[in-house]
């Protein structure tokens, strides 16, 4: 029940933030989505965007940094070490902790399990090395330094006591088309979506009220299984979820009928997104535990709005930069005139000064969009004088030009006056 109404809106788009978020966003939906009223794709994994989990086997949040994730991984050390911890589950545990941390603690790896799941660094234990077990490297002195009292402290995870950490939901998409005006001047759209919601009726446990529920014999709780492969290079330890209880431990007599035991239902719900003044095509917003919620009752993911600004045709627009044209006759552009110029926020009164040139540039200072983060500064607009010549004249005009080109006026005036042939 993730109905909370805080929709804290983070933005995102600062341009060194954009490139970093933006690979990890769109990567798995890799085609870009046309606009189009929000509906639920086909399939769901069409808008997830992450898969897994070592973010939770460290117990930390998916925005954890490097100091978090280093912390969580101590805090797992500390507990499921074999040298602390001598359990099955322990072990699991640790396995789990162990590569989550080598994944994690190295940025290259992070970004490729961020932008493509596991999928992008190669799957289970297989591939973290040589000889398997608990071959891997493990600074214990890093461990046991924060162990006996080093720094490390830190709030506590989220991993718990529980037998698997209550996992995050999963990070949604929404593409909302919002007017010119709007993104110039901010304001507030309401969007309809779709996410998981924590099932009311077994309060996200997926076990039917009143139902008993027991460890499973298979597993013994722990949720997987081991087995060990052997290689030419050596014996490799891989563990597999659970088949009978598919990784929860449990074995539960009857799952709840809301929710067919997923502990999560798919709700409609109206969400309010304010957007700041200045936002610009292709931001991003991020709404705070508006994405599906976790499965047994692990906290939501984020909901992110992409936006996409409708063109206005009168203006084109650059960060706080406002361009736009102005159509002036060319006797105003020679004898100067007062014209009115649309603007962002209305229309502005402008003067055309006498002997205006064609595509001469005005600044018509502070008349353009309010800065992202800083809307009480805004940038200019520059319009563009067009001088219009005629395609067709009145017989009188015609005559009245043509007496000032005997007046030797006209063409391109002062020197270039007496004629191109004539030098
Ligand atoms: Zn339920
Ligand atoms: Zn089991």
């Amino acid at each position: 029940m993730h109905t909370s109404t805080s929709c804290t809106i983070l933005l995102l788009f600062l341009p060194s933030v954009l490139s970093f978020f933006l690979p990890p966003l769109l990567s798995p939906t890799s085609s870009p989505l046309p606009l189009k009223p929000f509906s639920p794709p086909p399939s769901r994994f069409q808008t997830k965007l992450f898969s897994s989990d070592f973010y939770a086997d460290l117990g930390v949040g998916r925005n954890a940094d490097a100091a978090e994730i280093k912390s969580g991984f101590r805090k797992m050390a500390r507990k499921y070490h074999p040298d602390v911890n001598d359990t099955p589950e322990a072990k699991v545990k640790f396995q789990e902790a162990n590569r989550a941390y080598e994944i994690l603690s190295d940025p290259s790896t992070k970004s490729r399990y961020d932008q493509f799941g596991e999928a992008g660094v190669g799957t289970s234990a297989a591939s973290s090395g040589g000889a398997g077990g608990f071959g891997q490297e493990v600074d214990l002195g890093d461990i046991f330094d924060s162990f006996f009292g080093g720094g490390g402290g830190g709030r506590g995870g989220r991993g718990g006591q529980r037998q698997r950490g209550p996992v995050q939901g999963d990070d949604l998409r929404f593409d909302l088309e919002i007017s010119f005006s709007t993104a110039v001047f901010g304001g507030e759209e309401k969007v309809r979506i779709r996410h998981l919601e924590s099932c009311e009726t077994c309060t996200g446990t997926g076990v039917k009220p009143g139902s008993s529920v027991r460890t499973c014999s298979t597993c013994g709780g722990s949720g997987v299984q081991m087995a060990v492969t052997r290689t030419p290079l050596g014996n490799f330890q891989t563990q597999q979820t659970c088949s009978s209880c598919r990784g929860t431990g449990q074995t539960v007599d009857e799952y709840c009928g809301t929710c067919s035991g997923q502990g999560l239902t798919q709700k409609s719900k109206q969400v309010k997104i304010s957007i700041p003044p200045g936002v610009e095509d292709g931001n991003k917003l991020r709404v705070r535990s508006e994405g599906d919620a976790g499965p047994k009752g692990g906290p939501s993911g984020d909901l992110y709005i992409f936006l996409k600004v409708k063109p206005d045709p009168r203006f084109k627009r650059e960060g706080p930069e406002i361009y736009s044209e102005v159509a002036v006759s060319y006797v105003d552009a020679i004898l100067g005139a007062s014209v009115k110029v649309p603007v962002v926020d209305g229309e502005v009164e402008i003067k055309v000064p006498p002997g205006t040139q064609p595509d001469q540039v005005m600044r018509i200072k502070g008349k353009g969009a309010p800065r992202l983060g800083n809307a009480q500064q805004r940038g200019d607009h520059y319009v563009t004088v067009k001088v219009e010549i005629p395609k067709s004249i009145t017989d009188k005009e015609r005559a009245l030009i043509e007496q000032l080109k005997k007046e030797g006026g006209g063409g391109g005036g002062g020197e270039s006056g007496k004629g191109f042939f004539s030098k």
